[in-house]
Parts: structure tokens; C-alpha cells; sequence
């Protein structure tokens, strides 16, 4: 990165960039534009080329966002580009399933009407949210884009942080954040050690299209090796996330379409009509990984880079953006302090705010998964039991649509109204 043009000017040493962000998935490019309209210089730095990025096979997951989440991104400024193919999430229906029968009647049964604030979230394609971001990024002046380089080292010391890309080229930045997904090198190479284990599971993902409208109702049928998540997309057509043991979801992975959907159809039932396929099966191989730490000396680590968890509950994705939000108000508020933005009480700011919550999340979402992917009796009976008591109390299911909007806790202020 030699190009003085574009250095910036800091305490005296100049640095490429303010901030420097490996990895351009969907939490790095957040971060950017959260920190760039706040008024900080960013390049965000990623191994995949930008086509790659942007072609709509690339990830083929649908995101159920919460609320919170579709209120930071009107706020960054790309809701309006995603607002045509984002479907509200009106309802969340939860059942028990049984081994080779399918769903029983639902037992959880959640409505946004019980909260006030309007749907519960958001169903969003990667293809589209992925595009909004990087259109928003290559528009934004404040904001660099390396692209197809892989970081491969790195070091700070008392004024910035540098990395390494395997082109030889160097970025130097006041602060260093690790976006970089499950398997963060940023991490790693800050010392930064992860306690998690994998699920034995895979998640098969494609979206269905079906005769009968959804209502805009989400379903998660618990099933014995894992749960079938059927989440209301644009139009008549739904995202299946089907979690099951790894050599279960290798056959269905390996199934032509037609014998695919014939695996598909007892589990998922015929409420909706005759199902068929659209577009192609993707799948992602799911495990718990918690950073043991969510900073180092001028190093933050944000999104799957800190937290990697069981989709079960949708909330991998709206956990990082709340770190991207909380970091970035952070930083923000401590340059406005005057404060070095790399220093370890603001990075410890943000650990305090981040860390506990997504370590309780990563725990809830583990529990669940081991609760309910399984067909012992015991446990059944006291998950439905579970399951009967907050159905039956207007308060505890309150709580919990509270909780799926993201609207629990202390919101940072882009994730307000
Ligand atoms: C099946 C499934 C369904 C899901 N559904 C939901 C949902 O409904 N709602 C929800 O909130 N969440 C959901 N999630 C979670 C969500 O997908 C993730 O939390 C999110 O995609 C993580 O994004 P990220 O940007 O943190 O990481 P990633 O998407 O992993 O991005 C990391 C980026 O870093 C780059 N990179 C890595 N190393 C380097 C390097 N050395 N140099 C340069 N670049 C590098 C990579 O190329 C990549 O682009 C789901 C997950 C799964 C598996």
C-alpha cells in the first residue's frame, strides 16, 4: 500500500488507514461503513476476488435478521437497496418432531403483534445482502478495498498495527480488527486462543418454492438428529435449513434433486402445498467456537471471528452486527474523548459490552442443539413441558420475541429507532 496520497496523519506517524479490517464477508463490510460514517478511514481486506464475492450462487444461506439488525442497516444506509427482497417475519411456530413422523402440531407459537414494534425481523438472501454491502463499500470515499490478498502476518506495537499480505504489500492502520470468520488467522496470530467443539452436524441449505403462501411464518420443527428450519422468503418460496449428522447430510448432499425432495417431504410436511426446488443445495459443516478473548494489544475481533455458533436460533449473524454497532459506537465515542482508539481501555470497552452476551448466546444455542437433536423419551418430556409453560405465559413469550428482535439489552445507538 504505498501510496502517501492516501496516508493519514496520527500522534505524529502516519498510517495507510485508521482502521484496517481482514475480511470482507458480511460483518467486515458492516464495520466499514459503520466506522467510515463516523468518519474514520477503513480498508477492508479480503483473500476472495470482489466478483467472486458478488456473484449470487456464492453462499446460497438466507438470514432471518432481527429487527435490531434491519435498523442498523437502514441506518448505515442499505436497507433501501435490500428492502424489495426482505420478507418480515410475522410468526415463529415451534414443534417437536418425531423420528419418521414429522411434525406434531406446534407448541411455541410466537406473533409480532404481542410487541408492538412491527415484524420480528427480516428474511434476507445472502445474494442480496451481500451485494448491497459491496455496493455501499465501493461508493463510500472513505473507504479502501484490497481484494483476492490473503493477510499472512502481522504485528503492533505502542502506536499501530501492521499486516502482511502474501503479495509482500503492507497496510499499517492504528487499529486491527479480525473479521475473518470461524477459523480467524487475525486471532490466532494476536495469541488469541477459542474453546469450541463441532456438532457432528451439517446444515443443508436451499431455498423451496411451494403452492400455498407462508404467511410470512417462520417454522423450526425440532427433529432426532437436528432441526429443520423453514423460513418464509419473498414470494411463494422458503429457506430450508436442514441440520443433520454429518453422514445423513453427506446422502442428501449426494441425492439428485428429485430424491432430495423426496427425503425432504416427511419432514417438512405438506402444510404449504407440493414443494419443489430453487436454485442449488449448499452446505455448511456447523460448530461452536468462542474466541477466549475478543481483543489483544491494537487487535478486535468481530463477528464469526469471536463467535462462530449453531445456526438453531438465527442469531450468528445478528450477534456480529451487534458488535459491529457496539465497536463502533466505542470507538467512536473515544475519539471524540481524544482518546487513542488502539489503547486498552477502550478496547476493553468494547470486550466488556460484546463479550459476556455472545458467550451466554453461544451457550443457549449449544444447549439447545444437545436438548432437542435427539429422540431420547426423558428429554422430550421435559423439553414439551418446557416448551407448554412459556407458550402458556403472555410475558415469557413476550420476553422472548423481545429477545429474537434483538431488542433485549443495551443497544447500541445505531440499532435504535
Ligand atoms: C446454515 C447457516 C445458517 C445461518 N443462518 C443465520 C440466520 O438466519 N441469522 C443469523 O443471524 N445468522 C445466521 N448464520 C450465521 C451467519 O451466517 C454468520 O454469522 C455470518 O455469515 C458470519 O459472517 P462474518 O463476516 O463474520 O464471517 P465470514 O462470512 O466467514 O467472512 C470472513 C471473511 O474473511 C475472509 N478471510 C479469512 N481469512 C482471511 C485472510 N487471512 N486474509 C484475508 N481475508 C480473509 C474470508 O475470505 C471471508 O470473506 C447462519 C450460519 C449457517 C452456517
Amino acid at each position: 500500500m504505498d501510496n502517501p496520497a492516501r496516508r493519514v496523519l496520527c500522534r505524529g506517524m502516519t498510517h495507510d488507514t485508521d482502521i484496517a479490517i481482514v475480511g470482507g464477508g458480511l460483518n467486515g463490510p458492516a464495520l466499514a461503513l459503520a466506522l467510515a460514517h463516523s468518519g474514520f478511514r477503513v480498508t477492508v481486506i479480503d483473500a476472495l476476488p470482489l466478483d467472486t464475492r458478488n456473484d449470487p450462487g456464492f453462499d446460497g444461506r438466507a438470514y432471518a435478521l432481527a429487527l435490531a439488525s434491519q435498523r442498523l442497516l437502514k441506518n448505515l444506509g442499505i436497507w433501501g437497496a435490500i428492502a424489495d427482497h426482505a420478507q418480515p417475519m410475522l410468526e415463529i411456530k415451534v414443534t417437536d418432531g418425531r423420528a419418521g413422523e414429522g411434525p406434531s402440531p406446534w407448541m411455541l407459537h410466537f406473533d409480532h403483534a404481542e410487541i408492538e414494534e412491527g415484524p420480528m425481523g427480516y428474511m434476507v438472501e445472502d445474494r442480496h445482502l451481500r451485494r448491497a454491502f459491496l455496493d455501499a463499500l465501493a461508493e463510500n470515499d472513505r473507504i479502501t478495498q484490497i481484494a483476492g490478498e490473503t493477510v499472512v502476518a502481522q504485528s503492533v506495537d505502542a502506536r499501530g498495527a501492521k499486516v502482511e499480505l502474501a503479495s509482500g504489500k503492507t497496510v499499517t492502520a492504528r487499529l486491527l480488527i479480525g473479521s475473518d470468520g470461524r477459523r480467524s488467522g487475525t486471532a490466532q496470530r494476536a495469541g488469541i486462543t477459542r474453546t469450541g467443539w463441532g456438532y457432528e452436524q451439517t446444515g443443508v441449505v436451499c431455498a423451496v418454492t411451494h403452492d400455498r403462501p407462508h404467511g410470512g411464518i417462520a417454522h423450526q420443527f425440532f427433529m432426532p438428529h437436528g432441526p429443520l428450519a423453514i423460513l418464509p422468503l419473498t414470494g411463494n418460496r422458503s429457506s430450508i435449513v436442514w441440520s443433520e449428522t454429518d453422514d445423513r447430510a453427506a446422502e442428501l448432499t449426494a441425492m439428485n434433486d428429485n430424491d432430495f425432495l423426496d427425503a425432504l417431504r416427511p419432514a417438512f410436511g405438506s402444510f404449504l402445498g407440493e414443494i419443489s426446488l430453487s436454485g442449488a443445495r449448499f452446505s455448511y459443516p456447523l460448530n461452536l467456537t468462542l474466541a477466549d478473548s475478543f481483543i489483544a494489544d491494537r487487535v478486535a475481533l468481530v463477528g464469526d471471528a469471536a463467535h462462530g455458533m449453531h445456526p438453531i436460533a438465527g442469531q450468528g449473524l445478528n450477534a456480529g452486527l451487534r458488535d459491529v454497532a457496539a465497536l463502533a459506537q466505542v470507538l467512536a465515542d473515544a475519539r471524540a474523548r481524544g482518546e487513542d482508539i488502539g489503547s486498552v481501555p477502550v478496547m476493553q470497552r468494547y470486550q466488556r459490552w460484546r463479550r459476556f452476551d455472545t458467550a451466554t448466546l453461544a451457550v443457549a444455542t449449544d444447549t439447545f442443539n444437545k436438548l432437542f437433536s435427539n429422540n431420547n423419551p426423558f428429554l422430550r418430556g421435559i423439553r414439551d413441558i418446557g416448551m407448554g409453560v412459556v407458550n402458556a405465559i403472555p410475558a415469557a413469550r413476550r420476553s422472548f420475541i423481545r429477545e429474537a428482535a434483538g431488542l433485549s439489552g443495551d443497544l447500541p445507538r445505531l440499532m435504535r429507532c
